[in-house]
């Protein structure tokens, strides 16, 4: 959540940060702010609202001033207090001497905040991270050290997760950078450094790139960069080269990322299985979790944590681990797990699933059940990211970057290399004879034509959501493979289109839900041809036989259904286990659409953000 930027160099620093923050938007847009050091003084600009408010603030402002070669940015995600001009970062301290961005929370802030009111300090926002700018500026004052052992210092007193870019105004060629919790990365260029939460702002000046760890700050200074722990152990940065193409951080014709990342799913699909598996041979083969293979095999059980879209991806997973590779497998909330002591055997075997690879929960989770000493995997999208660097071995979906904060195209790429590792699990222990694994294998391998295939509803979806983009409420059911797509296909709806809608075991309505359905209720069902077709079609006159709405999602030809169904959509035959890829599809572009009819901010949906750093 929030999006970090810094430029130090010899280019003017005020494009680079604005477009770097534009880059990020997808993780905050409450508010945006800059500030640039000046000969004598920070200035900054900051503003409530999207990036594109605070860049016509500062053109409409008779006095900007907005040259100078070193600046820091941020586009916020509210924690501490509401959206506003006040409360957006850059926090000035009090004495105007030290400026500061932060993604995170700071925990302790009010103990500290108490501290610097007792010694005079004024507060003008409700946020937590004042208190930072205003604590270095007190260490600074009192105890004389340099700027950047301040900073160091004043991280030793601060409790919570963070990643800061900080800037002093008597050091005008110097960015302290920190990383706790929180994401950041370095870009190193010709005799300039760029600071981004992410790499997306730094692929167009250089793919030359740092990851701090946690508890460690990189200072720069004077053109030269030194890395250091909290503890003030010097460390030896390592630099990796970023595979990222700019293409994929544009929206390539489409209105939205979300549309766009929706038809990538193709080659999405394709790409995250590339290499990792042979139909023809029947083999499955992941380098990412190689050295760790035996533990896998070994497993009495596995426990998924993740949270979101990637806890349905989980939840798929629990029903091709058990059903297909009869290893016994719970999904869990990462942020309830965490907190809950939990049993772990030494012979569990964990898998955290996260898009960006920073979402705090699972990172938390994960660092729990490696203290227990349970063996981690990582499915992740982004490379480099905390999680990967945290588990003990992993495999990347490789969906490229995701920018539309509903998740689309990273869903079915964990999807894909789940079942991958579920299929690599089925060829050790046997529980399908090879047979059956080289059909699965060949199917899987068919995934993206399937899903090619099922784009093409895209028409048919619109005219579909027409009918219903005022409706207030609906809900989603299904059973087997279909009921984490049911709660999939929900939680697209609600996060876009703000329209509430439920999903649930197509079964459980009886014990609930269906005592909401009317007339006006559409209830959309995950009803493929499969070997619970027959129950979910009595589900189906259950909501009928009430008035209820019926929205489809059928396989092929089945002209039972149309005759049942007010709306059905179709997908490609496929098997049971392969239904969550194709089916998706539909759920995906429904909810695009109620969106884009409702006028909502697709890629931007309010009160979200793409990659959740916060607890
Ligand atoms: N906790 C800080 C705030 O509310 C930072 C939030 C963020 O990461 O954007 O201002």
């Amino acid at each position: 959540m929030c999006g970090i930027v810094g430029y130090i160099g010899k280019k003017e620093a005020w494009p680079i940060l604005i477009k770097g923050l534009e880059r990020l938007e997808y993780r905050g847009y409450d508010s945006a702010g800059v500030a640039l050091m000046n000969p004598g003084e920070i200035l900054v600009y900051k503003k409530k609202g999207k990036v594109s408010e605070l860049s016509k603030f500062v053109k409409n402002k008779s006095d900007k001033n907005i040259g100078g070669t070193v600046g820091i940015a941020h586009t916020r995600w509210a924690t501490h207090g509401e959206p506003s001009d006040v409360n957006a970062h850059p926090h000035l301290s009090m004495g105007g001497n030290i400026a500061v961005v932060h993604n995170g929370i700071i925990e302790n802030y009010l103990s500290i905040k108490k501290v610097l009111i007792e010694k005079g300090y004024k507060f003008k926002s409700d946020t937590d991270t004042e208190v930072i700018s205003n604590l270095i500026e007190d260490i600074v004052k009192s105890t004389k050290v340099s700027f950047d052992e301040a900073v160091r210092l004043a991280l030793l007193e601060v409790v919570g997760a963070y990643a800061i870019a900080v800037l002093s105004k008597d050091d005008p060629e110097t960015i302290v950078i920190a990383k706790k919790g929180s994401p950041v990365v370095i870009g190193i260029g010709d005799g300039e450094y760029f600071i981004a939460s992410d790499a997306t702002p730094i692929i167009e000046y250089t793919d030359k790139v740092i990851y701090l760890d946690d508890n460690e700050m990189a200072i720069i200074k004077n053109k030269k960069l030194v890395v250091k722990t909290i503890g003030n152990e010097i460390k030896n940065p390592y630099i990796q080269k970023l595979e990222m193409k700019i293409e994929e951080l544009e929206k390539g014709g489409f209105p939205h990322f979300m549309l766009k990342e929706i038809y990538e799913q193709p080659r999405s699909i394709k790409d995250s299985m590339r290499g990792r598996e042979s139909a023809k041979d029947g083999v499955v083969k992941l380098g990412g979790i190689e050295s760790f293979q035996d533990k896998f095999f070994n497993a009495k059980r596995i426990i998924i944590l993740a949270c979101g879209t990637s806890w349905h991806a989980g939840l798929e997973a629990k029903y091709f681990f058990e059903e297909i590779s009869k290893t016994p497998t719970i999904v869990e909330y990462a942020s309830e797990f965490r907190y809950r002591n939990p049993v772990i055997y030494p012979n569990d075997l964990v898998i955290v699933i996260s898009q960006s690879g920073e979402t705090a929960d699972t990172l938390a989770a994960l660092n729990l059940v490696k203290e227990k000493g349970a063996t981690v995997f990582g499915v992740c999208n982004v490379v480099g990211s905390s999680i990967p660097r945290a588990t003990d071995a992993g495999v990347y979906t490789h969906a490229g970057p995701e920018i539309g904060v509903a998740s689309t195209k990273a869903f079915t790429a964990q999807l894909t290399v789940l079942l991958l590792m579920c299929l690599l699990l089925v060829n050790k222990k046997e529980t399908l004879n090879k047979k059956e694994i080289k059909k699965l294998l060949e199917e899987l391998e068919n995934i993206p034509e399937k899903v090619e295939k099922t784009l093409l509803c895209n028409e048919k979806v619109k005219k579909i959501a027409e009918k219903f983009k005022n409706i207030k409420n609906f809900i989603y059911l299904g059973r087997g493979y279909g009921f984490p797509l049911a709660l999939e296909g929900a939680l697209k709806v609600k996060e876009i289109s703000y329209i509430h809608a439920e999903g649930y075991p197509a079964a459980e309505m009886k014990h609930g839900p269906i005592a909401l359905v009317d007339e006006n209720m559409p209830v959309v069902f995950i009803a493929n041809r499969g070997k619970l077709y027959e129950k979910v079609v009595s589900n189906m006159m259950e909501v009928k036989a009430r008035k209820g709405v019926v929205i489809a999602i059928i396989t092929e030809g089945d002209e039972n259904i149309k005759k049942i169904a007010d709306f059905w959509i179709e997908i490609p035959e496929t098997s049971d286990v392969l239904v969550p890829f194709v089916a998706s599809i539909p759920l995906q572009l429904l909810a695009y659409h109620l969106a884009s009819l409702r006028g909502c901010d697709i890629d931007k949906p309010r009160n979200l953000a793409k990659s959740v750093t916060v607890e």
